[in-house]
Formats: C-alpha cells, structure tokens, sequence
C-alpha cells in the first residue's frame, strides 16, 4: 500500500519507519528541511513510562492556583478569546476527577511501558545511537508535603505493574551523586528505574535516515495546505509544491493536526501546551545529574544527554505562538543551578520552546478515522518522545489488519464519544 505519513516529528518517522517494516510504500512530507524542527526539536529527553501521566488529576485546579501566584511558576496562562482553548480547557476539567485520572494513566501507562521495549528493540535491531542511557529517573521531593503525597502515586504505580523505589535523602544521593552537596533542599524521592533517558532529535534524524536507506521517500519542505475527500475517502494531500497521492493517509502534524482534520468534519480535540527548554555543555561532570532529575516543585526535568544538560519545564496555555520568553528560561536556570551548582556554564545555553500537542484527557489519539483511510497518530502532549516508538508500531498493525501487541480500541477518537 502506498501511505503518506503527514509530519517528521518523532511520532511521523517512527510511523513511517513501522509502516515500511510491514512492507508499505511511504512517503513522508513536512514543511520543515529537515525532520524534528518542531517540537521534537529540544525536549527534556525523558523515555518516562514511570511519569506517563495525564495532567488532568483530582488536585490539579488547586494546585494550578498555587502554580499562577508562584514566582518561577510551571503553569502561565494568558487570557485568550479562543473557543479552542476554552473547549479544552473544560473538557480537561471535565477529566480532574480520580476516575478519569486512574482511567487515563492507564491507557498512558499501557503505550508508555510498549513504547519503552519497542525502542529498546529497535536499538538492538539498528544500532541507533542518541545519546541514550538507560539509568532510571528520581522524582525529587523538596517539601515533606510532597513527599507524603507519594503515596497516591506509588499505589497506581504498583497497580499497573511499574518498579518503583521510594527513597530518603541518602537513597537521592545514591541514585545522583552530585546531589549531595545540596542535600538541604530535599527530603527524598521516588526512582523509576525502568525510566530512560535520549536526544529525541537525534533519535529522529537517525531513524530517518535508517527509513530512507530502506526506502521511506522523505518530502520535505513541503507545507500541507489541505486534504481533499471524495465519497467517505481521501484522495489526495495538498501542498505548496503540489498535490500527493495516497491509498492511505496518517496524520502526525502534532500540534497543527486539528487545523488540517476541521475542513473534513473531524474534531480533535488538541491544544498546544508550550514549553521551554534550556541546553547546556557540561562543564563539570562530577557535579552533573546522571539521568533525568525531575524537580517537582517547578515541574522542571533535568537530564543528562551525553556531554549536554538539557532542562525543560513550563506550561503555557495561549496559542500557537513560538515566541522565547526570557522569564521562562530564568526558571530552567534556578532549577539547574539550585540543584548542580557547578554543573554548567547557563550562559552558555540555547534556549528554545516547543507545542506540545495535548489532548485534554492525556493520551495520544492512535487509530481510524470517519475516513476510511485517514489514520491519525497525534496528540502526545508531554510525552511523545516516550510514546513514538509504541505508537508507530501500533499504528503499522491497525493499518496492517494485523493485531496489535496492546489493547488500542480506547486511545482513538472514539473514546470521546462514549
Ligand atoms: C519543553 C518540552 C519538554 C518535553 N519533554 C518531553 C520528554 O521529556 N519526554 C517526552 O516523551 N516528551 C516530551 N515532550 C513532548 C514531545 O516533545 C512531543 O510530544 C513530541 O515531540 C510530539 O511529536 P510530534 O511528532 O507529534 O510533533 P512535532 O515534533 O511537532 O512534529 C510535527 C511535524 O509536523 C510538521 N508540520 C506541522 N504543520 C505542517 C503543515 N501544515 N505542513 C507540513 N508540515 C507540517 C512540523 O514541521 C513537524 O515536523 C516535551 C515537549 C516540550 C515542549
């Protein structure tokens, strides 16, 4: 079958790059010139099935009030008269029960923990290199508060089958050794140590390069202007650079999907959540994190990358606007400096900020659409870099006719018509 992915972010190449193991024709188009230029550009490298979770919890509001009066605040939002984001935003408090979060992170958990092993078997199929390291992650509890607060945690973890490690202040320093100079500022944690840890760009222009030597067609450059439909099927995809013919289509456009799926009816219910990260050389790598340190109090993740310190963090709801904002690298700085003082030179780092695509329950929307060769595979939110390799493979099955290795029928668009 010939198949047109749409978008070369992690989710369109590890989809082209399934697709093409089953044996299909692929071409993939993106309007940038080379592949993870958006939001798989500089994310916080987390391979995080231990934190797959929606953000939508049973205490989020409170805390959401507590975050806006924060001076370095994880969440900003800016007053916006736009229907999208007050439809997300309703249906996401529509989701702040205990319910739907134990419902939700389930679903996330299941893709979360298949995407891990199918990456794991792709690096031992291909050899694929990025930066990667396989170490675990330490949440870090700063206040005793939150580290009582664990527990809620720890009992979904141990429902759905995730290792976990509950750790006092020495169990933090064992796991991050540079930790110990600043052992005041924290009280403990928990080690995910099934959590890993790679450059999602990286892991993106090698995959496709691997696809292409096995035959993907990359389009690149191309901007998508539209789909055009005939008789409950699409027929073509439109560009800049002219019109794309498929037997079938997959939507990857991340953050931009649901402007492309409008015109044809389908409403998907993805809003751009930004975020910002920092990247750093490391100078000093005695006084570095060895894997991913997730601040809790800032919401902040701070990752090793090889020779690099990536920190990522904020929550911006108000657009598809890519506009730097400095006070939101001034929070990156504070939580790398309070905690690996000595770590890096910060006014050595590139700042950059992505969309993430997320929907207002949390997990990604894998599957069919009223279409019957319209697939869509969007909408990973936080965690897309965790969840591209599951999603992929997942996809190639359900386009295949194949059965898929997890259960898929409540990740797609149906769920949200029960
Ligand atoms: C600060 C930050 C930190 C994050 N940290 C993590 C993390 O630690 N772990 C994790 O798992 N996830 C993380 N994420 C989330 C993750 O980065 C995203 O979920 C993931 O990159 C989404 O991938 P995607 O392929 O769906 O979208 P994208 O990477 O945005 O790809 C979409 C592609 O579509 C193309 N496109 C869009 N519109 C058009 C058009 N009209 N025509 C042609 N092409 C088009 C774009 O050029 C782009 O290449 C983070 C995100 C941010 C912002």
């Amino acid at each position: 079958m010939r198949i047109a992915v749409l978008g070369a972010g992690v989710v369109g190449v590890a989809s082209a790059w399934y697709l093409r193991q089953a044996g299909h024709d692929v071409t993939v188009i993106d309007r940038q010139a080379a592949p993870a230029m958006e939001t798989s550009f500089a994310n916080a490298g987390q391979i995080s099935p231990g934190m797959s979770a929606p953000w939508a919890g049973p205490d989020t509001p409170r805390k959401a009030i507590t975050w806006l009066l924060m001076r370095h605040s994880p969440l900003v939002v800016w007053p916006l008269l736009d229907p999208a984001l007050f439809d997300w935003v309703v249906r996401f408090l529509g989701n702040c029960n205990s319910a739907a979060y134990a419902r939700n992170k389930a679903r996330m958990v299941r893709l979360a923990e298949y995407s891990r092993d199918k990456l794991g078997e792709l690096r031992a199929g291909t050899g694929i290199a990025y930066d990667a390291r396989q170490r675990g992650l330490l949440q870090l509890f700063r206040t005793q508060k939150q580290a009582d607060g664990v527990e809620s945690d720890t009992f979904v973890l141990t429902t759905l089958g995730v290792p976990f490690e509950v750790l006092d202040r020495n169990g933090c320093i064992v796991q991050e050794p540079a930790l110990a100079p600043v052992s005041h500022k924290f009280v403990g944690g928990l080690k995910l140590p099934g959590d890993e840890t790679g450059d999602a760009r990286l892991f993106t222009e090698r995959l496709a390069k691997l696809a292409e030597a096995a035959g993907v067609v990359f389009r690149m450059g191309a901007t998508i202007t539209g789909l055009q439909s005939e008789g409950g099927r699409i027929v073509s995809v439109e560009t800049d650079q002219g019109s794309i013919i498929a037997d079938a289509y997959v939507m990857a456009l991340g953050s931009y999907s649901p402007r492309l799926l409008r015109p044809l009816g389908i409403r998907l219910h993805v809003y751009p959540v930004k975020g910002y990260s920092i990247t750093v050389p490391v100078g000093d790598a005695a006084a570095s994190p060895v894997s991913t340190v997730m601040d809790e109090t800032f919401k902040v993740a701070v990752t090793r990358l090889g020779d690099r310190i990536r920190v990522g963090g904020t929550a911006e709801l108000g657009g598809w606007s890519t506009r730097l904002r400095e006070a939101r690298r001034g929070t990156l700085v504070h939580s790398l400096t309070d905690l690996f003082p000595g770590a890096a030179d910060t006014a050595q780092a590139s700042f950059w900020t992505g969309l993430r695509p997320m929907t207002p329950d949390g997990p990604p929307v894998i599957g069919p659409t009223k279409f019957d060769n319209l697939w869509l595979n969007t909408g990973h939110g936080t965690l897309g870099w965790t969840m591209a390799c599951g999603s992929g493979a997942l996809l190639a099955d359900l386009i295949g006719g194949r059965v898929p290795d997890i259960q898929h029928d409540d990740l797609g668009l149906a769920r949200y018509r029960l």
